[in-house]
C-alpha cells in the first residue's frame, strides 16, 4: 500500500477511536516533554487591524503573552499562493517560482491555477524547499492540513500528512486533527503542522474588509484559535508547543464602479498568453509585438488608478523579475482600483451587489492595507514582546532554527532571528 495512504488511514483509525483533546496522560502523571514543535497557523486574508477592531480575543491572549508584529508584509503580487509559498520556502517568487495564484510557463506552454488539482500537485512548477520537505528531509515528520505545495511531492517528497485541498473540510475538523497528530507516539508525531483557513478572506473579498461578515468570520475563526488553544492546555502541551499564526496579507475595499477595462487599451490579438486579474494583469506578446503593445497601453490607459511596467523596469523592491513566468509587460491597479476585461462588464454591473463594497488583494506589497498578521507564542518566542514589521521571507529561517533543522538556502535577512527567538 502506498505509505502515504496507509497514514491517512492509521489517522483515521486514530480519529475514530481517540476523542479530541483527552489527554494521554492520566491524572497524577507528569507532564510530557516533546522535542520542538510547532504549528505554523495561516489565517488568510487578515489586516492586522482586525485583531483591534473585530472580535479576537483568544487571538490577542496570544500576541499579549508572546509576540506581537504590527505588520508582516506580504511579498509581490499580494496573492494567496506565492505568499504561503514564500513563508514556507524563505524565497521571494522570483526564486521559488510561484509568481502568481494563476500563472503561464512559456517555456512548457503549461497554465497553472490553484483550481486545477493536478497542476497544484505537479512538482514542477513548486521550486525551492519548504519547510515539511526540510523537516522530512532531515528525519523529522511533517502534517499539513492544508497549504500551498503540500499536495506535491517537492524534491520527491511529501509531508507524511497531508490532504488534497478541499475548501468544505469544517475548522474544527481541521483543529481536532491537529490536537489527534500530537498525541500521537513520539517517532510519529508530527514536529512541524501547518493548519489553515480560508473564511476570512473569502468574506472579505465577498464583502469588503469593514463588513459584518469578516467582524463574523473573525469570530468564528478566533473561537477554533481558542479550541486549540484549550486542545493544547488539556494535553499540557500548550507551553511546549509553538504557535506562529499568521496571514499571507491584508484586504482593501474596492469600489467596482471604479474600474478600469484593460483589454480595450491593448490589442490581445498580438499576445501569446494573457494572465488576467482584478489586481495584476501579465502579458507575453507574441513574436516581435511587445513594443507595440506597451506603446498601446501607454496611450490608451489612463493617467490615474494604474501603472505600466516592462518585466525590466519592475521596481527592485518588488524582486519580481528573475523567472521565465514573470511576463514581459505587467500592468499593475492601484489600491482603491480594479482592472477588468470586457466581457466581465455586464455580469458585474448587473449584479445586484455591484455598488456594495468588496474586498481586493494583490496589488503593491507595501500598501498598508495588503499588510498580513503575524503572532507568535510558545517555548521558542519572546514574551510580551512586539515588533514593527517582518517580511514574508524571514519566517523559514526562523522555522528552522526552532526545529534545528539545517535550513536550505532562502532569502531571508538573520537579524531577525533574535527578535522573534529567546
Ligand atoms: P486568493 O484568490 O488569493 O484570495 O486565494 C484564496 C483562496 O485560495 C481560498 O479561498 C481557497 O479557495 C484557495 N486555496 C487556499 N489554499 C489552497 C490550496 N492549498 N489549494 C487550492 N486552493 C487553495
Ligand atoms: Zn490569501
Ligand atoms: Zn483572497
Amino acid at each position: 500500500m502506498d505509505l502515504t495512504v496507509f497514514k491517512q488511514l492509521r489517522l483515521l483509525a486514530l480519529l475514530i477511536f481517540l476523542p479530541a483533546c483527552t489527554p494521554q496522560q492520566s491524572a497524577g502523571s507528569t507532564t510530557p516533554t516533546l522535542a520542538p514543535t510547532l504549528i505554523l497557523i495561516s489565517i488568510d486574508g487578515v489586516h492586522p487591524d482586525y485583531l483591534e477592531r473585530y472580535p479576537s480575543q483568544h487571538l490577542n491572549a496570544l500576541a499579549d503573552a508572546g509576540v506581537r508584529v504590527a505588520a508582516l508584509k506580504p511579498v509581490f503580487p499580494s496573492k494567496t499562493f506565492p505568499n504561503h509559498y514564500s513563508l514556507v520556502t524563505g524565497l521571494h517568487p522570483e526564486n521559488h517560482g510561484v509568481i502568481d495564484n494563476s500563472m503561464y510557463d512559456p517555456k512548457w506552454d503549461a497554465r497553472f491555477s490553484m483550481r486545477m488539482p493536478e497542476e497544484v500537485g505537479n512538482p514542477r512548477w513548486w521550486g525551492g524547499e519548504p519547510i515539511w520537505v526540510t523537516a522530512e528531509k532531515q528525519g523529522q515528520v511533517a502534517a499539513t492540513y492544508f497549504f500551498p505545495g503540500s499536495e506535491a511531492p517537492i524534491q520527491g517528497v511529501r509531508p507524511s500528512f497531508w490532504f488534497p485541498y478541499d475548501g468544505d473540510t469544517p475548522n474544527r475538523q481541521r483543529v481536532e486533527t491537529v490536537l489527534n497528530w500530537l498525541q500521537l507516539p513520539d517517532t510519529e508525531r508530527p514536529r512541524i503542522i501547518t493548519l489553515y483557513f480560508s473564511d476570512v478572506d473569502s468574506a472579505g473579498h465577498a464583502h469588503g474588509p469593514n463588513s459584518r461578515q469578516v467582524r463574523q468570520a473573525m469570530q468564528d475563526i478566533d473561537e477554533e484559535i481558542g479550541y486549540l488553544v484549550a486542545g493544547l492546555a488539556e494535553l499540557e502541551l500548550l507551553d511546549q508547543v509553538d504557535l506562529l499564526i499568521t496571514s499571507d496579507h491584508g484586504m482593501a475595499e474596492v469600489n467596482q464602479a471604479q474600474h478600469i477595462v484593460i483589454d480595450q487599451a491593448f490589442d490581445p490579438e498580438l499576445a501569446r498568453y494573457v494572465r488576467y486579474s482584478r489586481e495584476l494583469v501579465s502579458i507575453f506578446p507574441k513574436e516581435g509585438q511587445k513594443e507595440i503593445i506597451y506603446q498601446q497601453l501607454k496611450t490608451q490607459l489612463p493617467d490615474e488608478g494604474v501603472r505600466l511596467y516592462r518585466k525590466s523596469e519592475l521596481p527592485d523592491r518588488f524582486h519580481f523579475r528573475e523567472h521565465r513566468r514573470i511576463a514581459p509587460i505587467q500592468v499593475l491597479a492601484e489600491v482603491d482600483w480594479i482592472l477588468v476585461r470586457r466581457s466581465w462588464l455586464p455580469g458585474m454591473i448587473n449584479a445586484p451587489t455591484y455598488r456594495e463594497p468588496r474586498g481586493s488583494h494583490g496589488y503593491d506589497n507595501e500598501e498598508p492595507s495588503m499588510q498580513g498578521m503575524l503572532i507568535a507564542h510558545g517555548p521558542s518566542f519572546r514574551q510580551q514582546h512586539a515588533i514593527e514589521e517582518l517580511s514574508m521571507v524571514d519566517l523559514y529561517q526562523v522555522m528552522t532554527t526552532i526545529l534545528g533543522l539545517e535550513a536550505a538556502p532562502h532569502d531571508g535577512d538573520p537579524a531577525v532571528i533574535p527578535l522573534l527567538l529567546k
